[in-house]
């Protein structure tokens, strides 16, 4: 079989979920698992979590239908919430939760005439400003959902556009007009994503919602000692499937964009971008070759990359490669140091990974 596999580390998927649990610890977290938890395998890490988390968040309803079908019980809210009259039945005889953020969707709802009540999540832009209802409109749409007997319970939700980032004037302006609201309404609240959930508890809700940081990234511009703790739930693993010789001056791979320095020794690797590696990785991207750090060296192509171990003692044929993840001798590689130099974020780079790394549960 070709060597090349994501490993998933259940365990690690377990800790950092409880680490968002001991940052809020007023605030049941809802764990997000949209996008196929974030490239990891939904339903393994609804099961995974099942006897911890009190709920699950998807974007849509295909999402939720999947997790039912294969068992899970847990309430489960739609993100987007309904797209079509006929999604709010399958809400009802589910038992989904949804978050509504469109007149359309009000409507809806309360036209509707459900078994039992649905619990809404009103979705307000408090400068997102991508989906929700404007803060000066919410207060009449929250009367009307909250009169009606379609509706159980009713939370405010909003997302955060710049929780991650440091020094923060525009996230103070959003949380400063969710108070007031929250205030007025006497609402209950679900804000927190990953970052707010680490770095801002202020923000912290009756729910809050950690994506991200469940698979141990760092979503913070920096660091603190929390996301410290964040261990890597994701391993890209590979191996060495050649090796070649270089004279100084050589190029390696399409438009021989890298040449060798000096004599070097180039690993060929069984990952590319038909894998879902992002073939925007620059020169010097770090990878692990048996544990120890080295540099993909020339563009990477569809079924294979190219990686300077001149200086890697014992590399051959067979040697573990790590893409990202935990390398065999303990060795870490953050998917978030891999994605800056790819000039993107871990979010892509996690739900990025295609089928044919085939996840592997442990
Ligand atoms: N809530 C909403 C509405 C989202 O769209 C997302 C992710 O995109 C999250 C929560 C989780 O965010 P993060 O992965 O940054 O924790």
């Amino acid at each position: 079989m070709r060597p090349l596999v994501a490993d998933i580390d259940l365990d690690a998927l377990r800790h950092n979920y409880q680490l968002a649990c001991r940052c809020a610890p007023q605030s049941r977290s809802v764990a997000v698992i949209k996008a196929d938890a974030y490239g990891h395998g939904a339903l393994a890490c609804a099961q995974a979590l099942e006897e911890h988390a009190p709920a699950f968040a998807v974007a849509c309803i295909e999402e939720a239908l999947a997790l039912r079908q294969g068992g899970i019980t847990q309430p489960i809210i739609l993100l987007e919430g309904i797209f079509s009259a006929d999604e709010l039945s399958l809400v009802d005889t589910h038992g989904f939760w949804i978050a509504v953020h469109t007149q359309w969707q009000v409507d809806t709802l309360l036209a509707a005439t459900p078994r039992q009540p649905i619990p809404v999540w009103l979705k307000v832009d408090s400068g997102m400003h991508r989906l929700g209802f404007d803060i000066d409109e919410a207060a009449a749409i929250w009367g009307q959902l909250s009169a009606a007997p379609s509706v159980a319970t009713l939370h405010l939700m909003s997302h955060f556009a710049t929780a991650d980032a440091h020094d923060n004037h525009y996230f103070s302006q959003q949380m400063a007009q969710l108070e007031t609201l929250a205030r007025e309404l006497e609402a209950p609240l679900c804000l927190a994503n990953s970052p707010a959930t680490l770095a801002w508890p202020i923000a912290h809700g009756d729910w809050n919602r950690p994506g991200v940081m469940l698979y141990g990234s760092d979503p913070l511009e920096v660091a603190n000692e929390i996301t410290q703790q964040l261990q890597p739930v994701m391993t890209l693993r590979s191996e060495i499937i050649a090796l070649r010789e270089l004279e100084k001056g050589e190029p390696v791979g399409y438009s021989g964009r890298w040449r060798a320095p000096r004599r070097s020794l180039i690993a060929v690797v069984a990952c590319g971008y038909g894998d879902g590696y992002d073939r925007h990785a620059v020169d010097g991207t770090p990878v692990l070759v048996n544990g120890q750090r080295c540099a993909i060296a020339g563009k990477v192509s569809m079924d294979m990359l190219t990686v300077d171990v001149t200086d890697v003692p014992g590399a051959a044929i067979g040697s573990e490669v790590i893409l990202w993840g935990k390398a065999s001798n303990g060795e870490i590689l953050s998917v978030d140091e891999v994605a800056r130099c790819c000039d993107t974020i871990s979010y892509t780079l996690l739900t990025g990974v295609l089928p044919r790394a085939p996840r592997r549960y442990h």
